[in-house]
C-alpha cells in the first residue's frame, strides 16, 4: 500500500490546498485514526481514517498519477483475453485500482501513465489536445530524403491521413537505423504502420516522452509518482 504524506492527502481529497492542509495539521485539527497529528512528515494510506475537525474525510478518492517504464511483454488493457502479464500488475503497490492512460503495443515499452482520474486521461487522450508524444525506434534499412519528407507532410495509413510529424535520424545500427520520431495522434500501432507506409518496418519500440514528461532513467518494470508540477504541467 503506498504511502501518502497528509497534507498531501487533505489536498488531493479536496479538503484543501496543501498550504492551507498543513495550517490545518499544526493546528491540531487533523486526526488520522483517531489520534491527532502536528506532524509535518506523516503519512498515511488509504486504509486510514483521516478526519478533519472530527469529521472523517469521505470526499473524492485521492487521485493518483503515476509514470511506469513499460517492458515490452505486456499489455496495457486492464484485462487481456489471452491471460498475458497487464502493466496494471507492475503498479499493484500504488495501492490504488489505476488505469493507463491511452495505450502502448504489447512489444513497445516506455513511458506510459497511470491515474485514477478520469479528467486528467482525458486531457491527454482527446486528439484535439494534441499533446506530443515521442518514440525512440530501430527500423530496418536507412530512410532517404524523400521517405522522411512523406513522413513529415502526412500519409495514409488504414484510410487515415497522419498529421504532420517529426523524424529524425540519430544513428546507423548496422544495417538499420535508431530514429526518434513525435506524433500527437494516437491510431492503433500508428508509429509501426507509419514507418511502414514509407517502407520501413519497426524492429524495435520505446516511448520516451509524453508532453513535457521524460522517462529519463526509471529502470525498466518501475514506476514513480509524478511530482504536483508534473501533474499540473500535464493537464
Ligand atoms: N505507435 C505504435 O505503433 N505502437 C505503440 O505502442 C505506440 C505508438
Amino acid at each position: 500500500m503506498s504511502e501518502i504524506r497528509l497534507q498531501k492527502y487533505l489536498a488531493h481529497a479536496g479538503v484543501a490546498s496543501r498550504r492551507k492542509a498543513e495550517e490545518m495539521i499544526k493546528q491540531g485539527r487533523v486526526a488520522v485514526n483517531n489520534v491527532i497529528i502536528e506532524n509535518m512528515g506523516a503519512t498515511v494510506t488509504c486504509n486510514d481514517v483521516v478526519t478533519v475537525d472530527g469529521k472523517p474525510v469521505t470526499t473524492e478518492e485521492a487521485k493518483v498519477y503515476i509514470m511506469l517504464n513499460k517492458p515490452v511483454g505486456y499489455v496495457s488493457t486492464s484485462k487481456d483475453q489471452f491471460g498475458r502479464p497487464a502493466v496494471i500488475d507492475l503498479v499493484k503497490d500504488a495501492g490504488k485500482r489505476l488505469y493507463p492512460v491511452g495505450r502502448l503495443d504489447y512489444d513497445t515499452s516506455g513511458l506510459i501513465l497511470l491515474t485514477n482520474d478520469g479528467d486528467f486521461t482525458y486531457r491527454l487522450t482527446h486528439p484535439k489536445h494534441e499533446v506530443n508524444k515521442v518514440y525512440e525506434a530501430v527500423i530496418s534499412g536507412f530512410p532517404d530524403k524523400n521517405e522522411i519528407t512523406r513522413f513529415e507532410t502526412g500519409l495514409k495509413i488504414d484510410d487515415y491521413q497522419t498529421s504532420p510529424a517529426e523524424f529524425e535520424v540519430l544513428n546507423k545500427k548496422g544495417i538499420n537505423t535508431l530514429v526518434r520520431i513525435t506524433i500527437h495522434e494516437g491510431k492503433n500501432r500508428q508509429v509501426r504502420k507509419m514507418c511502414e507506409a514509407i517502407g520501413h518496418k519497426v524492429l524495435t519500440l520505446k516511448r520516451i516522452q509524453i508532453g513535457p514528461i521524460a522517462l529519463e532513467n526509471l529502470p525498466e518494470g518501475k514506476w514513480r509518482h509524478l511530482s504536483d508540477n508534473e501533474v499540473k504541467i500535464l493537464y
